[in-house]
């Protein structure tokens, strides 16, 4: 028998909740969308399966949403960031199996780890890195950090790399950062030969230490 969809509940309409509440509707999965603000949760009534106007800090509110049966939830209170810890608190003692928690800033993040969120994402701070990363390298097209050492990055060839292959650029020994695959007129190959020649258009996706990639980067940048 075909596993049912995931079900997922989202606190917090602002616009990072309610961007993952729309994604994850269009995307066909069944999502509950709850705002203590009654407009808030207007604006999405006709987009998401259901939406509720509720406070997260109300335990019993949240007991009555029967929120515990939802496979994910996504807390993304940002400014009010007791409410955001005691929601979290919350979910935690009634048993919630997964909870994704956007945390305003480190020390709110730390102590979202601590009452055993299961995830912590910064929004505001990756985006903030992203558009950094392409500051320094107008090549680099995305920044994926991995963990706090190690990111992903894709990076347009420059046009130093133009009509050389992997080989000769010798990227694992200059930089210890690998190239995982190349993606040449939308096709991602990742087994792209160490012989073949890279072309103007070509994007690399590299793995690597976030120093060795920002001392590839700055190599390669160019205005
Ligand atoms: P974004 O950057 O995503 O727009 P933000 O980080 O500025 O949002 P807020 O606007 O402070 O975050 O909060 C997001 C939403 O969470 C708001 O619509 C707010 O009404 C809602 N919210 C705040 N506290 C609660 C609560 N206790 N219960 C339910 N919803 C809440």
């Amino acid at each position: 028998m075909a596993k049912s969809k995931k079900q997922f509940a989202i606190i917090g309409l602002g616009r990072f909740g309610s961007s993952v509440a729309k994604f994850l509707s269009e995307m066909g999965y069944e999502v509950l969308a709850i705002d203590s603000d009654p407009e808030s949760v207007q604006d999405l009534a006709n987009i998401v399966t259901h939406a509720v106007s509720a406070d997260s800090t109300d335990e019993e509110a949240m007991k009555a949403l029967g929120i515990r049966n939802f496979d994910v939830v996504v807390v993304a209170i940002g400014e009010n960031i007791q409410a955001s810890i005691l929601t979290t608190l919350i979910l935690k003692d009634l048993g919630v199996h997964k909870i994704i928690v956007k945390a305003q800033n480190e020390l709110h993040g730390k102590v979202l780890n601590k009452i055993g969120a299961d995830k912590v994402v910064f929004p505001e701070r990756d985006m903030g890195l992203r558009v950094a990363h392409h500051l320094i390298s107008p090549n680099i097209m995305e920044h994926i950090e991995l963990s706090s050492d190690f990111s992903i990055v894709e990076m347009k060839a420059p046009s130093a790399m133009w009509g050389k292959d992997l080989r000769n650029l010798d990227i694992r020994a200059k930089y210890q950062c690998n190239v995982l695959a190349v993606k040449r007129n939308g096709e991602m190959n990742i087994s792209f030969p160490a012989d073949e020649k890279l072309l103007v258009n070509d994007v690399l996706v590299i793995v690597g230490r976030n120093e060795q990639l920002t001392r590839m980067e700055q190599a390669y940048a160019e205005p």
